[in-house]
């Protein structure tokens, strides 16, 4: 039986609709690409909360993501990877799962690999981490890393290796929907931007910018240069 529940999209294009289903930094963010065209879904990312935003559409969207795409290995966009995998085990899922990211995110090959030694021998469904740095055709949708300017430190100081972090710019006869993940400002990410139909863009700081986020002013002039943008991360208000 077809689900009453509407879905409220954020952007809809010719082929794909948008939806930002939670995009907070230090949280969570996760957000549904819909090919409009065949059903099929793309998560960017996977944050704190996913169960609760997924439940909240009708199934088929989230028996229909065929792709995850991982920005970075920080926590808010990848924390919740092991429990999708057990949530679709449990839904007896049979299609397989492409997870794509940057080679070499740590947390995301321990949190696989933990889910994978612990449910291997019970679990219905195909799922491959596929690491890339380049170009990717999945399906006809061309899906294609960039680097960006972030680094991972949770404690500070110079020490720490830089973390593998990437935006994403996916695209499908002529539609281009561009995700900066988290960044910093560097120049190219003007060219990145330039003339896509969506760009949905970081803006972490209300402000002042820092090396490895945007600020919203910043995040609301690289807008422009796209058709469409969305402004996503913003810092949560923590109560006292
Ligand atoms: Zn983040
Ligand atoms: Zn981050």
């Amino acid at each position: 039986m077809p689900s009453d529940i509407k879905v409220k999209w954020d952007w809809e294009g010719q082929h794909f609709r948008v939806k930002v289903l939670c995009s907070l930094a230090g949280v969570a963010t996760q957000i549904l690409v819909n090919d409009i065209d065949t059903g099929s879904n793309i998560l960017m990312d996977v944050g704190d909360g996913i169960l609760r935003d997924l439940i909240s559409l009708p199934r088929t969207h989230y028996d229909n993501i065929d792709t995850v795409l991982i920005s970075h290995g920080h926590f808010d966009h990848v924390g919740s990877i092991f429990s999708l995998l057990a949530f679709f085990r449990m839904l007896n899922r049979k299609k397989k799962l492409c997870i794509i990211s940057p080679p070499k995110v740590t947390e995301l090959q321990g949190l696989v690999k933990t889910f994978h030694e612990s449910y291997k021998d019970s679990t219905p469904f195909e799922y491959e981490l596929m690491e890339i740095d380049s170009e990717q055709m999945v399906l006809d949708i061309i899906i294609k890393p960039f680097p960006v300017q972030h680094r991972g430190s949770l404690i500070g100081g110079d020490e720490l290796p830089e973390i593998p972090a990437i935006g994403f710019i996916i695209s499908k006869k002529e539609e281009t929907i561009v995700y900066t993940g988290d960044t910093g400002y560097f120049e190219l990410l003007k060219s990145h931007i330039t003339g896509a139909d969506l760009a949905i863009i970081e803006g972490t700081h209300e402000v002042e910018p820092s090396n490895y986020h945007l600020s919203v002013p910043q995040a609301k002039e690289l807008g422009k240069l796209a058709k469409n943008h969305l402004i996503i991360h913003k810092i949560p208000k923590i109560h006292d």
